[in-house]
């Protein structure tokens, strides 16, 4: 998969002490997006998931995963995988960020959108909007933003959201 960067030990991307994978690639094109250089997804570095799993073993006080961007989902296959191998080699919480929302994605006909979901604790949804900033939400960058406790989602159906 595309790489743009990794951050093993970051305490702003999520509760505790948290291995941050920026992926390249994004298409939402928001304005004043914070992150311009990660959009060209013929940029970036090529990485395999299991150099990403082994990157992670290396930092034993790590509380669990995010994944920034870019938007992992747009590499989902990948996304999928290593989400799938965080769980079961690792068993660390998982952070997902995206500039879809909740309700675009479950429309999504590749089903390995919805399977991300029985992999991942929490998604961050929605593009950022610069009209609606807020300097002051943790772990988003405007109010539209939320976040989503997709294990509590999946078992009410409806959206749970949670401060973290
Ligand atoms: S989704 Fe994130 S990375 Fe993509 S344009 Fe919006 S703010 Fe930038």
């Amino acid at each position: 998969m595309k790489i743009s960067g990794i951050i093993e030990e970051s305490i702003v991307d999520g509760p505790g002490i948290r291995f941050v994978i920026f992926f390249q690639g994004c298409t939402h094109n928001c304005y004043k997006c914070h992150n311009p250089e990660t959009h060209d997804i013929n940029k970036g570095k090529e990485m395999s998931v299991d150099e990403i799993i082994n990157k992670i073993k290396n930092v034993p006080l790590t509380d669990g995963v995010t994944l920034s961007g870019g938007d992992p989902l747009m590499q989902i296959d990948d996304c999928l995988e290593l989400c799938k191998k965080i769980k079961k080699e690792l068993n660390l919480n998982i952070i997902v960020y995206t500039g879809y929302t909740y309700e675009q994605i479950i429309k999504m006909t590749k089903p390995q959108y919805k399977e991300l979901f029985n992999y991942i604790d929490y998604l961050i949804d929605g593009p950022f909007i610069y009209d609606l900033l807020d300097l002051s939400l943790k772990y988003k960058g405007s109010s539209n933003q939320r976040i989503i406790d997709i294990k509590q989602t999946l078992q009410e159906g409806k959206i749970i959201t949670s401060d973290l």
